[in-house]
Order: C-alpha cells, then structure tokens, then sequence
C-alpha cells in the first residue's frame, strides 16, 4: 500500500454549546490520502465536511485522535498544502496575476521567478491574457480558475476543494469540473492528491478515486447503506467507504 501524504486517526470534532451540552460534528474517523488519487468527501450540508477539511489541513485541530502529515503529527509538520473555496476568497484589490503570486511572495521568492510561475499556471487554468484584469471584471468561473491558480501556484502536495464548483451555473460547474479532470488525467496539475468536498453526488462520482460520504448524525453508524451509482463518464468504479450516518 502506498504511504499516506495526510492521514486521520481516530479524529473526532466537538463543538462546546453555552449550555455545556458538546455537540459532536464528527464521529471516531479514520481516513488518509495517498499520492496519485482523487478523494472525494461527500455528504450533506452541516454534515461536517468542512469541520474534516479543517482537521485534515491542519487549520483546526481535533478534539481527540491525531491527524499526520507523512507520519508527523501535522501541527509540528511542514505542510503542504492549499485550499480552493467555494467563495473563490480571491483579494478585490489586487489583480489576478497578484491574486496567483500572493503566496509566492508570502513564501518570499523573487518577483521575476514568482511572476514566471504564475504566468504559466495562469495558462494552464486557461487564464493567458487576463492577468491584469481585476476579480471584479470576470465571471464567476473564471475567478475560480483564479483561485485554482492560486492554490496551484505553489506546488502544493495535495490540494484540497470545499464544494469549489457550487457557486456556478450547471454549465460553469460541468465545464470547469471536466477541465480539472482532463488536466488531472494529463498529468498536468502540479499535486499529488486532489481531496475535495462536495454535497453532489454526481461531481463526486466523475471525479473520484474513492468517495467517503458523512452522513447527517454523527457518531450513529448506519450498516446498510447503499446508493445506486450513474455510470462514471470518466472513471470506472470509484469505491465507495462509509464513515458515519
Ligand atoms: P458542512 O461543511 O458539511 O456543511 P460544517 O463542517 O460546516 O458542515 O458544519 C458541521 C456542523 O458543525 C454544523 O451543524 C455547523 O453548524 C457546526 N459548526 C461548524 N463550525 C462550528 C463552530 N465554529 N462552532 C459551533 N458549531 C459549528
Ligand atoms: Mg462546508
């Protein structure tokens, strides 16, 4: 079995309530990401998928059990990784070639490398030509190519999405969604892993590896469940592990 990039054990969320009752968002989860695949975490709103993405990328940490980056407890690791919001979080006042070398420049490379980095990833999310152009000036799908660029820019070893796609139209979203996959496929992408959070099944299925669903009580495991999958368009059987109901 290939060695884990980011792996789960036993992780668990809860959130306090002023009333001292803690209100479980998590169940004992555990899960891991290897190089080479695309993991999809699907389940409904408020069903905790968020509060995971958060644990898996080291933004908040678990109220029990421990999360590792290649082993290391992932707070004390150097992590690698970025995240693309479904809100796009681009920067309004900076343009969309500043947006993409923002991290660059935070990391402290010099301009003419960071600039040339940026450029070139801007043409691989289909971008030439709109760099001096401000967030406010395009449409919704081209500023999440934007924010894709942004999280690419740095070579992350995964990249993770939250629901990146449910901001846009259906078209947007299947242009878009089978763009990544292409490029994926093409070797194109500079990431490892791809890990991202949907509540469509569908956008699940054509992506995926490997799909975890979250159900909408945690901590109750249900045994019987089942979903009759479409046929993937582009992937042949994505496997399907329940983690909680
Ligand atoms: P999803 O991303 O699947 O929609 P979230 O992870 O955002 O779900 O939220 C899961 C549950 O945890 C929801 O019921 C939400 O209200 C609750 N929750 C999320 N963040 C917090 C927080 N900081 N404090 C208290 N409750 C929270
Ligand atoms: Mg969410």
């Amino acid at each position: 079995m290939q060695p884990a990039i980011i792996r789960a054990e036993r992780v668990e969320k809860y959130y306090a309530q002023p009333s001292e009752n803690r209100i479980q968002v998590i169940a004992p989860t555990d899960l891991s990401i290897t190089a080479g695949e695309i993991v999809a975490l699907l389940g409904p709103s408020g069903s905790g998928k968020s509060t995971l993405l958060r644990m898996l990328t080291g933004l908040s940490s678990p109220s029990a059990g421990q999360v590792y980056w290649h082993e290391r407890p992932i707070a004390t690791a150097d992590v690698n990784v970025s995240i693309v919001f479904q809100s796009f979080a681009l920067f309004p006042w900076l343009t969309v070639l500043e947006n993409v070398e923002a991290p660059l420049k935070a990391r402290g490379m010099e301009p003419a490398e960071r600039r040339k980095r940026s450029l070139k990833i801007l043409d691989t999310v289909g971008l030439d030509g709109f760099q001096a152009a401000y967030p406010k000036e395009l449409s919704g799908g081209m500023r999440q190519r934007v924010g894709f660029a942004r999280a690419l820019v740095v070579e992350p070893e995964v990249l993770f999405m939250d629901e990146p796609f449910s901001a846009l139209d259906v078209l947007t979203a299947e242009n878009l969604r089978s763009e990544l996959l292409e490029l994926w496929q093409k070797k194109t992408i500079p990431t490892q892993s791809i890990f991202i959070v949907t509540h469509n099944i569908e956008e699940a299925v054509l992506l995926a590896d490997r799909i975890i669903v979250l159900g909408r009580n945690p901590g109750h495991v249900r045994t019987d469940f089942k979903v009759a999958l479409p046929q993937p368009r582009d992937k042949k059987n994505a496997a399907f592990t329940q983690l909680v109901d």
